[in-house]
């Protein structure tokens, strides 16, 4: 039985195991603050915040869309 990959959490710091799965490039959520980690290492594991993309999503709210209709 593969012993589980323990990672630390750059954001909390809290240790949680990978998923057996995982590999390099995939993302997982810490178990303990849900902040979306990829996996940079593996030998030993390592993991890194995946930064929110900044595209669209600064958008203003109250854009002028006509789709209230009913
Ligand atoms: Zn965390």
């Amino acid at each position: 039985m593969p012993k589980a990959r323990m990672v630390k959490c750059p954001e909390c710091g809290d240790e949680f195991g990978l998923e057996d799965y995982l590999e390099i490039g995939d993302t997982c959520f810490c178990v303990s603050c849900d902040t979306e980690l990829k996996i940079t290492k593996l030998d030993p594991p390592q993991v890194e915040v995946v930064q929110p993309l900044d595209d669209e999503s600064d958008f203003d709210e109250e854009g002028d869309e006509d789709i209230e209709e009913f």
